[in-house]
């Protein structure tokens, strides 16, 4: 035994040498070995990591044996590449924390796909995780790696293999997954020793509470920065919050590495409730922690059959929006905007319809899925093109001080791009940017970080209008008047639904009439359906106003038209 274990050890380190040496040429600089260092060349997941020009810099043994299995060499690395990188890439790069997470099928099988990126080595990590049967076909051939070598813990081959014996015997329990919030940013930010030392750490103390509250609950490292979990024998949601509410808490006490403070997000699955497969369980459990993660005040999430169907039509739909965008499928409406001072229609706000299976499907719905697959950027550009080419059009026809609104999206606004992107619309479309005004939300001002206030102040600089939508409803705050260069404050619908018959909601209205007239800024009333709600606003001094009193969004040419007929009102 003790001979074997030898001869694995030196045969571990000769493949070890082997792939150095082979990939010398990329171990030039101390920060690459580095981060190899972090993902074990014996980790069973597939690993791969790109430069910034996306050259492949190296990839691990189980990379190499897949490739060799499906009838290829070391050298076709690219054949491992996700579908899409590129557009994943252009994701992970927004999202503060540098990382992607999605499924891909590759040579057939289905892969759980982690992507990275870490600043500091200007490199990308993409990591494999098995979900199809790939792994258990080639555990018949040769050994398998089934502890994770760091923690201690079995690995995913285990966790896998373990649901799929109780499913086998038809007993019932509970499967988890858990993983780190910010993870990325915590590799982004140290060292990998310390990264090493909080996995470390924090797995000594998921076992101790495992073991602390149920004997029979059993821990799982699926990768980096994820856990599995098996509850068996009929354990309840009620073990599931008990662990849970103790987990943490102690990590809310804890200091990991003597310095770092921990988050976690769980999903659950009840067999054979909520998942009749091994797969399915996986996958669902997935899909609620994920869906946890998303919800910033959710401790943990239990799938259910309403998530597994939300989930699915968000999926339809993600990818409908994806085909709409490709077959120009979108139209822009307009929604006139009215100034009660000038007693005229002053411009419009742009909003987005879109037709899937014969319906309408609302903005709030899909723009929001958009935001988080990441899709509004294409969108989002799209939107822009086409709104200041309808509008230079508009100014040719003789409205040439019209001012043509456009929402933008959180994600949209902080893509490095994003500034970029106004210009060239801009330029094609040969539009005076003193026409264009773009609408964002408070929640991208909150942060006061460098980078917006750096992109407020370009647009600003170009003669673009900015205007904050939705006010009220967010982090409201008129300090942003005198932080950012802000021409426009959009009153939200939800205070002036209500005003001519709510006291406190019409005085909410007035005082931020008041401030805002005093720190020297446009106000418009959204949401304005009625004569009352119009008398009001002109008493309070109100500039603007938008709603239905005046006009539904209307599409292009139903506008040219309302244009038109209102030339009266100027
Ligand atoms: P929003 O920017 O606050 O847009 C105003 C919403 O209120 C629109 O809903 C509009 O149709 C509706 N509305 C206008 N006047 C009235 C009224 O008098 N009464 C009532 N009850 N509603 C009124 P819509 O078009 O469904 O858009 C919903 C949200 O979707 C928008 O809220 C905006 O956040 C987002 N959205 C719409 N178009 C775009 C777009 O092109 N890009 C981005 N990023 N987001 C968009
Ligand atoms: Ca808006
Ligand atoms: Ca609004």
């Amino acid at each position: 035994m003790v001979i074997h274990l030898l001869l694995y050890g030196c045969l571990s380190i000769l493949i070890i040498v082997a792939i150095t040496a082979l990939v010398s040429p990329w171990f030039r600089n101390l920060k690459l070995a580095k981060s190899l260092a972090l993902y074990p060349l014996h980790s069973a997941n597939l690993i791969i990591i790109l430069d910034k020009h996306n050259q492949i810099n190296f990839i691990n043994s189980s990379a190499i044996t897949f490739l060799q299995k499906h009838g290829f060499s070391s050298d076709d690395g690219k054949v491992l590449l996700p579908e899409n990188l590129e557009f994943h890439q252009h994701n992970a790069l927004t999202d503060k924390q540098y990382h992607q997470y999605f499924e891909v099928n590759i040579q057939q099988h289905s892969f759980d796909c982690e992507l990275l990126w870490h600043p500091k080595t200007k490199q990308w990590t993409i990591s494999l995780v098995a979900i199809s049967d790939y792994t258990f076909n080639r555990q018949k051939s040769q050994p398998q790696i089934r502890v994770n070598p760091d923690t201690g813990l079995d690995n995913h081959f285990v966790f896998k293999e373990t649901i799929e014996q109780m499913v086998d015997e038809r007993q019932s329990f509970i499967a988890g997954q858990l993983e780190i919030r910010s993870y990325s940013k915590l590799l982004a930010d140290d060292d990998i020793e310390t990264s090493r030392r909080v996995l470390k750490e924090l797995s000594n103390l998921l076992k101790e509470i495992c073991a602390n509250i149920d004997l029979n609950i059993r821990i799982f490292q699926l990768s980096e920065k994820r856990f599995g979990l098996v509850l068996p024998n009929n354990n309840s949601h009620q073990t599931v919050k008990r662990l849970v509410a103790t987990i943490n808490n102690k990590v809310k006490k804890t200091q990991f590495s003597g310095q770092h403070s921990l988050q976690l997000d769980y999903g659950f699955t009840n067999f054979p409730t909520d998942g009749n497969s091994t797969e399915e369980i996986i996958r669902n459990t997935r899909i609620a922690l994920e869906n946890s993660a998303s919800q910033e005040f959710t401790d943990y999430m239990m799938f259910s059959n309403e998530l597994g169907q939300s989930v699915s039509r968000q999926n339809t739909l993600q990818d409908a929006m994806r085909s709409a965008l490709l077959d120009n499928h979108f139209q822009l409406f307009f929604q006139p905007q009215y100034s009660l001072k000038e007693k005229k229609v002053i411009g419009a706000e742009v909003l987005i319809r879109w037709q899937f299976e014969e319906q309408w499907i609302s903005p709030s719905e899909f723009i929001p899925l958009a935001e988080h697959s990441g899709l509004i950027l294409p969108l989002g550009n799209w939107i822009l093109t086409s709104v200041c080419h309808k509008a230079k059009h508009l100014v040719a026809k003789g409205y040439e001080d019209i001012i043509i609104a456009v929402n933008i999206s959180p994600k949209q606004f902080s893509a490095p791009n994003f500034v970029e992107m106004v210009k060239r619309a801009l330029l094609t479309s040969g539009l005076d940017a003193k026409n264009l005004e773009l609408e964002i939300t408070e929640g991208v001002l909150f942060n006061k970080d460098a980078d917006t206030i750096n992109t407020l102040n370009l647009l600003n600089e170009m003669g673009i209008n900015l205007a904050i939508d939705d006010f009220g409803t967010g982090y409201s705050s008129l300090s942003y008047l005198q932080t950012f260069p802000v021409n426009k404050l959009k009153i939200d619908q939800s205070f002036v639904r209500n005003m001519h018959l709510n006291k406190a909601d019409k005085s909410i209205v007035k005082s931020v009439i008041e401030l805002g007239s005093e720190l020297g800024v446009t106000l418009i009333a959204e949401g304005v359906e009625q004569s009352e709600q119009v008398e009001l606003l002109t008493q309070m001094g109100c500039d603007e106003i938008q709603g239905f009193w005046l006009s539904k969004p209307l599409d292009e040419s139903y506008f040219s038209h309302f244009l038109h007929s209102n030339k009266s009102l100027s």
